[in-house]
């Protein structure tokens, strides 16, 4: 079995930033699609010593050893004779790949050397013929070890590792690794993580967080074995237990998309006066396909003339101040009634760097959600950006229209077979 990979991206070009090493983050997928853990990355330059270098120190500690690129036709492709002699393996032509790539070659000068070039394998290796170009992929067997490379050109890497590579790695016993996200809208990552502590702290399973403004995600990872199942279950239930804000498993989907399927299947229909989040909300649930039957419009309601102008009482804003949950209320019910709408939006806030008030520094904001049957009004205060703080309180929006409506925090079909 193949536990941990290494993968070394090979040249120049990926070494100075020309090209963007984007092989190297799709064979970490693929490989942890198979069960086989990435623990290490790096590029090196198209020199042999390097190569070399990197092939032997990835072999004294991991099972398996991604090589990927320097495997054309011309001088500068160093991979195949840096390996033969980092692993004291021999190389020979091929000569029914010699044959295979002849075939499909024009004839142009000096294409004989250029072909035969390619038809280099390493001894002993298994070859995979490349289904997108010439040089094909190669495994060798190094002791209980592997060392597999790859062209770089990322649609012949793509191609020879799904023809070959993957069906190889299935024949090796390989579980594979399931990563679920349980994600978390409000509560900050530092708050995420003091509570989520005994969990990122194990390895069983492990666990990772990945915040961004607003949205904290959980990874959990877990074999796709019955104790895995186990793992999972038992997992989903902690973090429900032990994280005083509700926790979604989302499944890929956005909450934005759920809530607008849910409004059509109750022939409901929503608005929104946006004053700190400028459309942002309505403009997210808009990129929803299928938005129409449900998003009336809304008004960016930026100053306070124009909140008065859509229905906002002046006293409100001059009793409480415009950032204030009386206001951000009144604004999400003027908008409702004008627009006639099952269900008003609204938010109001400081989103900085200048402005705030006595009682509400910059970062501070209000969003509210209203209906015919309740009302639900939130406050949050965030240090960040103003792009921050402004993405963060779409994110509130949405989870006061979930509390308002009494939203599932489980959208996955996948979350509810646990
Ligand atoms: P070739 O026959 O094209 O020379 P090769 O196996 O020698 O194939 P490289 O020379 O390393 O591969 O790369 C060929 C092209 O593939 C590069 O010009 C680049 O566009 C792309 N490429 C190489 N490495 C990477 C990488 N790590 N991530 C994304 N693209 C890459
Ligand atoms: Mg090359």
């Amino acid at each position: 079995m193949i536990r941990e990979a290494h993968i070394v991206a090979v040249g120049d070009e990926v070494l100075w930033g020309e090209t963007i090493n984007t092989n190297a983050a799709w064979m970490a997928r693929f490989l942890m699609s198979f069960g086989v853990r990435p623990t290490f990355q790096c590029v090196v330059p198209d020199e042999d010593a390097a190569i070399g270098a990197a092939v032997r120190q990835s072999l004294a500690s991991a099972d398996l050893v991604v090589m990927i690129g320097g495997l054309g036709p011309t001088a500068d492709d160093r991979t195949l004779d840096a390996v033969s002699r980092a692993l004291a393996l021999p190389w020979h032509v091929d000569e029914a790949l010699f044959r295979q790539l002849s075939q499909r070659h024009t004839r142009a000068a000096g294409w004989e050397s250029s072909v035969r070039r390619q038809s280099r394998v390493i001894e002993g290796a298994e070859i995979w013929p490349n289904p997108r170009g010439q040089a094909p992929g190669q495994q060798i067997q190094w002791q209980d070890r592997h060392v597999i490379l790859l062209p770089g050109p990322p649609r012949e890497l793509e191609g020879i590792a799904e023809q070959w590579m993957g069906p190889w790695l299935a024949q090796q016993g390989q579980r594979a690794i399931r990563r679920d996200t349980y994600s978390v809208f409000d509560l900050g990552e530092s708050a995420v993580a003091a509570h989520l502590f005994p969990l990122l702290e194990g390895q069983h399973p492990r666990a990772g967080i990945y915040a961004q403004p607003g949205r904290v995600d959980i990874r959990v990872e877990t074999q796709e074995t019955a104790w895995g199942q186990i793992q999972r279950r038992r997992v989903g239930a902690w973090l429900r237990h032990h994280l005083p804000v509700p926790v979604y498993e989302l499944g890929g989907e956005s909450r934005e998309a759920f809530f607008i399927r849910w409004l059509q299947a109750h022939q409901m229909t929503v608005a929104a006066m946006e004053s700190l989040t400028g459309g942002m909300i309505v403009s997210q649930w808009v990129s929803i396909p299928g938005a129409s039957a449900a998003v009336l419009g809304g008004v960016v309601a930026y100053q306070d003339q124009i909140k008065i102008a859509h229905g906002v009482p002046e006293a409100v804003i001059r009793e409480y101040g415009v950032v204030s949950p009386e206001t951000a209320l009144a604004m999400a019910r003027a908008i409702r009634a004008e627009f006639h709408a099952s269900i008003g939006v609204a938010s109001t806030g400081y989103a900085g760097p200048d402005g705030g008030s006595d009682r509400e520094p910059v970062g501070s904001f209000y969003v509210a959600a209203v209906a015919s049957h309740g009302e639900v009004v939130r406050h949050r205060y965030s240090p960040l950006d103003r792009q921050a703080v402004r993405q963060m309180a779409c994110h509130t929006a949405m989870s006061a229209v979930w509390e308002l409506l009494g939203l599932p925090t489980r959208l996955t079909p996948d979350a509810r077979e646990d």
